[in-house]
């Protein structure tokens, strides 16, 4: 018979109920009333109740002999008894597993280990005996999820408990495993002295020659020194909050979802250590949470650099920018996956705690690679579709919608836009002197020169051979014959290599988009004032048009009635100051660009046909086509020129034209819509006219005749 045995009286009952019962009364003098929380641990799992009571008895002897005062001793041996209490709600296929527990069933073990704290809230009023069952199980390098302190912080008693917590599970018989020698045991409390436990306590332990002899003393001072009504000083019952009460719960979901999740998430602390690498981490980088956890993060570790594969040096790692910014970041990157690398999402954010301090950062990356390479297709899908492949400048098609956009956004906003086309000169006669191959290499050399004089919102294509255009944004027309001027002596003083270090000429045509003007209508001008560059010899620039001025025509000027076939919907006077030959040259530019057709020529009246669904760049396709019957009737007038003090200087000839607009067939909806493109209609035709409107005062000493229009419009039929 034990000594134990014979302390407390228990020599009649069989060997296992005589154990119970002493342990029984050891722990009534220790517990009180409290006692009854062992008894009911001992129901659902006897070995945890006796495990409890070695370690309690250990922590005790410990305390003595390194002399601590009663009061911590008292809560020591308390907090030890209790420390497994958490397990009457463990189910027992955790508790009876003859394995060793997996990852997620130690959680599990965990948190039912922690809901004892909830237990014990009912009764146990004193909160450093909570303390210490609560922070037994935290790392003493704070590296336990859930467990914020570290090292000293920890309160001394957990320190202690968690060390003769292993030790005696450890050198006992498990389900799952033999009991260690003591000397193996001590040797892996020492492999994890300074992570796991405290280094200085594993020592002090390790001094400690602990076993039946020092269990002894403590057993003889409890049973003989100890009242069991004094014990009951412990407990009370006065209500607690539930210490722990959703916690379990809420942890498990999180452990869960970060176990579960695809994506891989890690979490460094601001030590630039790493603390967390969930599977998603594994799967996605190929390193195992064990070979990388408690090392330092840098990015070479995971191969991590920027889009083009650049190196991300200082803050440019989205861990060391979120810790030492306090911001959180949103970037593409790539990583390294096994042999590959590969495009990753990186949301890094930092985690700051209540009182604003950074304790580390948060990073998920999620694989883009599927996202990116459908990106990667669809970009060179979009290039192949929108490139010339030879200039890598934009290709036709791609021009005219640009063109199309370009006219509409800024006529809507009254903003100017330009045109600049450029053809190159006896481009022919260059790839017969140097041959096709030399010719290409200057197409492409006159392309970059186009492209690197681009300001942001431009756009060069390729129109088709060796001819090109810019559209300017935001541009006029004095601006933009600037910068075709400015071209066109960049590339006439551009040695190139191809040529035996002869330079190209071009010649440009520039023009300004102006009311009334559609995408065709703008880019015929700047074909006729290329033509017209060419025309004058080459290597030269040329300008049409009059760019954007105020309509002629407002609403007040029409009425918004009369939208039956053949009713008048405009009627304007309009004055050029050019002779009408000139006059007459100019609608032949309006009627060309324009598509208009020709009713008929009498006299001095024109009758044009315009279709103004060609006209309007922003109309919808499912628009019905608009014709409108334009009517000019032309007159030639003398005018005189007075000096300042009002006498006749001069005369000169000018042109009064009279415009009537009417809609061709009845329209039954959208008055206000037609009406604008009649006020279109009218204004691009006092912009080819370079015509204003007429003032209501007849000037004096003007003199009218009506023309015979018959002979210029014949030229212009032919
Ligand atoms: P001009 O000054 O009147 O514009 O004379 P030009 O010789 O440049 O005009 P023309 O239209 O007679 O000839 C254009 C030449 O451009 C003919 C064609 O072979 C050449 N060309 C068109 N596209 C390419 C190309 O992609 N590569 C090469 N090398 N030549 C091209
Ligand atoms: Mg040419
Ligand atoms: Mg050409």
């Amino acid at each position: 018979m034990s000594t134990l045995e014979q302390e407390s009286g228990a020599s009649e009952l069989t060997p296992q109920l005589a154990v119970a019962t002493y342990e029984n009364r050891l722990i009534e003098v220790r517990l009180g009333i409290a006692s009854s929380l062992i008894a009911a641990l001992r129901q659902k799992h006897a070995p945890a109740a006796s495990h409890s009571l070695r370690v309690a008895l250990g922590c005790s002897s410990w305390a003595f002999s390194v002399g601590l005062p009663n009061r911590e001793r008292d809560e020591l041996e308390v907090a030890a008894l209790l420390h497994d209490l958490g397990k009457i709600g463990a189910p027992d296929r955790l508790l009876l597993k003859p394995g060793p527990l997996d990852l997620d069933e130690g959680r599990l073990m965990d948190q039912y280990r922690l809901s004892g704290l909830d237990i014990l809230a009912h009764c146990c009023p004193q909160p450093s005996i909570v303390e210490i069952i609560r922070h037994a199980a935290a790392w003493f390098d704070g590296t336990r999820t859930g467990y914020p302190l570290v090292g000293k912080d920890i309160p001394g008693g957990a320190r202690m408990l968690a060390i003769v917590d292993a030790f005696d599970s450890m050198t006992t018989d498990q389900v799952y495993r033999p009991a260690l020698s003591r000397e193996r045991a001590l040797h892996e409390l020492f492999e994890h002295a300074g992570t796991q436990f405290d280094p200085e306590l594993v020592k002090s332990f390790s001094e400690l020659n602990i076993g039946a002899h020092l269990h002894q003393q403590v057993i003889s001072h409890w049973l003989k020194t100890l009242d069991p009504r004094k014990a009951n000083q412990f407990w009370n019952n006065t209500p607690q909050p539930l210490v722990t009460a959703a916690q379990p719960a809420d942890g498990l979901f999180q452990q869960k979802l970060f176990d579960n999740m695809f994506d891989a998430v890690i979490f460094v602390d601001c030590n630039q250590q790493i603390v967390r690498w969930n599977r998603g981490a594994e799967r996605l980088t190929g390193l195992s949470s064990e070979s990388v956890l408690h090392h330092g993060w840098e990015t070479d570790l995971i191969g991590m650099r920027g889009e083009q594969n650049e190196r991300l040096l200082g803050t440019d790692c989205p861990v060391s920018y979120c810790i030492s910014s306090g911001v959180q970041s949103l970037r593409r990157l790539r990583v390294r996956s096994g042999e590959k690398s590969i495009t990753v999402d990186v949301h890094t954010v930092p985690v700051v705690g209540p009182d604003g301090t950074t304790h580390g950062a948060a990073m998920l990356l999620h694989d883009a690679s599927p996202q990116a390479s459908l990106e990667e297709k669809c970009n060179n899908l979009h290039e192949r579709a929108t490139k010339d492949p030879l200039t890598q400048v934009a290709n036709r098609a791609e021009f005219d919608r640009m063109h199309h956009l370009f006219v509409g956004a800024h006529l809507e906003c009254n903003v100017p836009c330009s045109l600049i086309i450029c053809d190159l000169d006896h481009f022919k006669s260059i790839n017969d002197t140097y041959g096709h191959q030399a010719g290409d290499e200057a197409l492409k050399a006159f392309a970059q020169v186009l492209k690197s004089e681009c300001r942001s919102g431009d756009v060069v294509a390729r129109y088709g051979g060796e001819e090109f255009v810019v559209l300017c944004a935001n541009c006029n027309n004095s601006a933009a014959t600037q910068r075709a001027e400015h071209l066109r002596r960049l590339i006439s003083e551009l040695p190139l290599a191809v040529l035996d270090g002869k330079a190209l000429t071009a010649s440009f045509g520039v023009t300004e988009v102006q009311p009334g003007d559609t995408p065709d209508s703008m880019l015929r001008r700047a074909d006729r004032a290329l033509l017209e560059a060419k025309r004058v010899g080459r290597n030269t620039v040329i300008q049409l048009g009059d760019g954007l001025i105020k309509p002629g025509a407002t609403r007040d000027d029409v009425s918004l009635e009369g939208q039956r076939a053949g009713e008048l919907m405009i009627e304007r006077v309009l004055i050029t100051s050019v002779p009408l030959t000139m006059a007459v040259e100019k609608l032949r530019g309006f009627v060309l660009d324009h598509h208009a057709e020709i009713l008929g020529i009498k006299a001095d009246r024109i009758d044009l046909l315009i279709d103004a669904s060609e006209q309007q760049p922003t109309r919808r396709r499912s628009d019905r086509p608009v014709p409108f019957l334009v009517q000019m009737q032309f007159a030639e007038e003398r005018i005189t020129i007075r000096n300042a003090s009002g006498l006749p200087s001069a005369r000169t000839l000018r042109t009064r034209v009279l415009v009537s607009i009417r809609l061709n067939r009845t329209r039954d909806r959208r008055n206000a819509e037609i009406m604008l493109q009649a006020s279109a209609i009218l204004a691009a035709v006092q912009s080819y006219l370079m015509a204003t409107p007429e003032t209501t005062t007849q000037e004096e000493g003007t003199s009218r005749r009506s023309v015979n229009m018959l002979a210029p419009w014949l030229k212009l039929r032919s």
